[in-house]
């Protein structure tokens, strides 16, 4: 997908030019990694100093296939200027994207899932969020609609959140671990969550969300890499760990589970009170 230009581009390259500088000053015996550590301090910097806004990681293209006795910083300069100058459908991305994302999963044919979709479900909420909501995949409602959490458990979700002053119109994303329907709502099989886990990874990336709430077992299980029950992981903060971000994650029964079984609704509130504790007292929490 083509990307916009603009001001955005303009601050890209300056970007790019400044890292091209400074590599050039420093040495050229940095190897790929080490340049993209190098480059995301730098990007997470310039961020910093302007306004505090972190845009989203950015996707480098440091390669290690330098000859002996060129100059390692022409990969990234011929990477970036290209992409810049040339942004088609074939470039790799500099910028990652939720609309790119989303175009991503409409399209998407990895697992079987994609062939029996009425419609994929990318997600949506806010694009700032303070707390992303993890499900485990559409059911029926959302699969005709193209939109998560949309049916009776969703409007149960929708006001569970509301009670602890959430919502995916102000300060929530809401998406799945897998973007297509299983059939007969079956749980999502392993290789199917595994084929779809980079669309989930990849708008985490991009969310900076401050807190993650799974909704149900199978999101709590995969994003902890865990058979563990859900009665055992919920109740008490993990850490989910992706890219540079350490995400405090709170598990919960699924709202479904709490139309079939009125039992569940006490402890899923006490989970929800903990989510609103931390928010609460987090000296940052309150502000996406
Ligand atoms: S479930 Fe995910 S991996 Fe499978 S087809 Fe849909 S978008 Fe692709």
């Amino acid at each position: 997908m083509a990307l916009p230009r603009g001001k955005g581009d303009a601050e890209q390259r300056a970007r790019a030019h400044n890292r091209r500088r400074g590599s050039a000053e420093a040495g050229d015996n940095l190897t790929a990694e080490e340049k993209t550590t190098v480059a995301r301090f730098l990007d997470i910097a310039v961020d910093s100093l302007r306004d505090n806004y972190r845009s989203g990681e950015r996707a480098y293209q440091f390669s290690d296939d330098i000859p002996p006795g060129e100059s390692a910083a022409a990969a990234p300069i011929a990477a970036e200027e290209s992409a810049a100058a040339a942004p088609t459908a074939e470039a790799a991305p500099v910028k990652d994207s939720l609309e790119q994302i989303a175009a991503g999963v409409h399209s998407c044919t990895a697992c079987p899932l994609g062939e029996t979709r009425n419609n994929a479900v990318p997600g949506e909420g806010a694009g700032r969020p303070l707390v992303m909501v993890i499900g485990e995949g559409p059911g029926a409602d959302e699969d005709a609609a193209g939109r998560p959490f949309v049916g009776r458990a969703g409007q149960l979700l929708d006001k569970m959140l509301h009670s602890i002053g959430l919502s995916r119109d102000t300060n929530c994303f809401i998406a799945n671990v897998v973007k297509c329907r299983p059939p007969e709502n079956r749980d999502p099989l392993p290789e199917e969550r595994a084929a779809c886990l980079a669309f989930l990874k990849r708008q985490i990336r991009i969310l900076r969300p401050k807190y993650i709430l799974c909704a149900g077992r199978i999101a709590a299980q995969t994003l902890l890499e865990t058979e563990a029950p859900i009665g055992k992981l919920r109740g008490q903060f993990a850490e989910l760990r992706v890219a540079d971000m350490a995400v405090p994650l709170l598990a919960t029964y699924h709202p479904s589970a709490l139309l079939r079984n009125e039992d569940l609704k006490r402890p899923a509130w006490e989970d929800l009170k903990m989510l609103r504790a931390a928010i609460t007292e987090d000296p940052a929490g309150g502000e996406s």
